[in-house]
């Protein structure tokens, strides 16, 4: 058995947000992965169907991971240091490069997975499967999918003429090419060493929101970048995307299930945040796993009225 890298009650070692976002993501095993689908399915039955797709989805991004071909970003000194000035993420989404072929092999891969282990999304990964290998249809423009998701373009017409819906194309083209994302923002990172953390709602990296936070050993509160996965450390009160440390505006509610996760509220800019405290939670954490494991929580929030932060199909 491994050796748990990030387990509650270990020794603090002060680790860059980079670090933290390669033993939490970029650098997780399928064989750790699928540990902790075990775990997982046994605390959340009712997600079991979830966690076998979501655990073979993300143990075929780890395997991609390690093919990935791509020229570093290389950003200019004079850039950088007026970035730091400004607070501003290290670039934006539509500049990450995306290795196209094992992009392609793992969309393929990805729509194979959700035949099998995906009802509401069988269909249309079998249609985009069939448009991958151009059968008998013109083939898909991936190239084109894929900056028009990374620079927030409507991708609406690519939807009509696939005949997929925009949400699936959304999430299989993420899915896909989420590990060349995570390859450069991982090199990216070395761009951060110098900086002080800037604890803004907001990715230092890409500048995407957080899809979720969490406390780490020492009570320090991180958040987990929607996107490219990076973790950066934010302030423990108030609300990060407005910067709102009222306490009126300021709630949360948690669910007796899940003691370790609470949905921070904010009533100023109506946005919500789950929360996991690791030193809670008595098993490895897996930002991933747990996220897609907790939408019962997202659905609560946003029937109390508030919305995720910079929502979009991802
Ligand atoms: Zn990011
Ligand atoms: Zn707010």
């Amino acid at each position: 058995m491994n050796q748990a890298p990030y387990t509650p009650g270990q020794p603090e070692k002060k680790r860059t947000g980079t670090e933290l976002a390669r033993e939490l993501t970029y650098d997780v095993t399928q064989d750790q992965i699928s540990q902790a689908a075990e775990t997982l399915g046994k605390i959340r039955p009712a997600y079991a169907p979830l966690i076998e797709f979501y655990s073979q989805v993300f143990m075929a991004q780890a395997l991609s991971r390690s093919g990935i071909n791509q020229e570093p970003i290389i950003i200019d000194p004079a850039v950088l240091e007026l970035k730091r000035e400004n607070e501003m993420p290290l670039i934006s989404p539509d500049q990450f490069n995306i290795d196209p072929a094992s992009a392609e092999t793992l969309m393929d891969k990805i729509c194979r997975l959700a035949v099998a282990h995906a009802p509401q999304l069988a269909q249309a990964g079998e249609d985009l499967a069939g448009l991958l290998s151009g059968n008998g249809k013109e083939k898909l423009d991936l190239d084109a999918l894929f900056s028009a998701l990374l620079d927030s373009r409507d991708i609406t017409g690519i939807a009509d003429q696939s005949g997929i819906s925009v949400e699936a194309l959304g999430f299989f083209g993420f899915s896909a090419m989420a590990p060349s994302i995570q390859a450069n923002a991982a090199q990216l990172g070395t761009y951060l060493k110098e900086m002080p953390e800037m604890g803004k709602g907001y990715c230092p990296v890409c500048g995407s929101q957080p899809d979720l936070s969490f406390l780490d050993d020492s009570g320090k509160r991180r958040a987990c970048c929607s996107l490219c996965s990076h973790i950066w450390e934010t302030r423990r009160m108030g609300c990060m995307f407005c910067d709102s440390t009222d306490r009126e505006d300021q709630h949360y509610f948690f669910s007796d299930e899940e003691p370790e996760f609470r949905v921070y509220c904010c009533d100023r800019c109506g946005h919500y945040l789950k929360t996991v405290d690791t030193r809670q939670m008595g098993r490895r954490f897996f930002p991933r796993l747990e996220q897609v494991t907790t939408l019962h929580l997202d659905i609560q929030a946003k029937e109390k009225g508030y919305e995720k932060p910079g929502e979009i199909s991802r």
